[in-house]
């Protein structure tokens, strides 16, 4: 797919499906910002990249880093075209064990994060008028998860983000959809028990599990021209998981 001229941040890049995602960008020709929590894994992930690749420290909690990462963007590459909220975090436990502040820790990040960088975002897509938003929820934020309220809840929280951005900013030529990913595997999932692994994949109608590609295949498809007239939805990845 071809991403040239085109300026894309992904949020969270530095490994896993955020870090596949961004490869997929960069070898459709965009302009690519890496940023993570960490500045350092995020510069050595564009460094390994490469050409037209940038990697900057972004905790997607913070404004102030938040404002950086787009005050950087615009210097390096002039505009911002395309954002892909991905920085995530799991806090497992079931609900009456689980702390507020793990509970507070997982929705700041997977979905106050998703906000913050979403309305840095829209204010430049407006300007522009033309802007591709893609957030990664989960299936368990369709379905819910034993063990996951706090995860679920702001996988959940995303559709909603997701569907009123899209109402707010179609008419300004900006897109937000959200995929939805099954089971994948990565290093969030290689520590869950083998039972709740095997769980997962004796529901999955395509026997496997699903790889970053998978999911980078959708975002890029949502992120691209090609996508321009589907706003406000969210496509399951998952491998026939979901379906009833
Ligand atoms: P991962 O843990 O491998 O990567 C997450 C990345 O987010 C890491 O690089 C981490 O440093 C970064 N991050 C964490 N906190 C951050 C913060 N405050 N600010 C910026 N970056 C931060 O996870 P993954 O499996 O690659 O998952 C990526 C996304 O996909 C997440 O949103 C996750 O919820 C979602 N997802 C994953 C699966 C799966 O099976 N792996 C399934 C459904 C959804």
């Amino acid at each position: 797919m071809d991403f040239n001229k085109k300026t894309v941040i992904v949020t969270g890049s530095a490994r896993g499906i955020g870090r596949t995602i961004a490869e997929r960008f960069s070898a459709g020709g965009a302009n690519l910002v890496i940023s993570d929590i960490s500045a350092e894994a995020a510069e050595t992930v564009a460094g390994e990249i490469g050409n037209k690749s940038i990697g900057l420290k972004a905790d997607v909690t913070n404004q102030d880093d938040i404002d950086a990462l787009f005050e950087k963007t615009i210097k390096e590459f002039g505009q911002i075209d395309i954002v892909v909220n991905n920085a995530g975090i799991t806090k497992d436990t079931l609900l009456i064990r689980m702390s507020e502040k793990d509970w507070d820790m997982v929705l700041d990040i997977n979905l106050k994060g998703a906000f913050l960088v979403t309305k840095s975002a829209a204010k430049l897509m407006m300007k522009q008028r033309y802007g591709r938003i893609v957030n990664i929820s989960s299936v368990v934020g369709l379905t819910g998860n034993v063990g996951q309220a706090n995860y679920s809840a702001s996988k959940a929280g995303l559709l909603g983000l997701t569907k009123s951005t899209a109402k707010e900013l179609g008419a300004r030529g900006i897109t937000c959809n959200a995929v939805a990913p099954g089971f994948i595997a990565t290093e969030m999932t290689e520590n869950l028990p083998e039972e709740a692994k095997e769980g997962f994949l004796s529901k999955v109608l395509i026997k496997r599990a699903g790889t970053p590609d998978d999911i980078a295949s959708a975002v890029a498809f949502l992120a691209s021209d090609e996508a321009s007239y589907i706003t406000g939805q969210v496509l399951a990845v998952d491998g026939g998981l979901t379906t009833v």
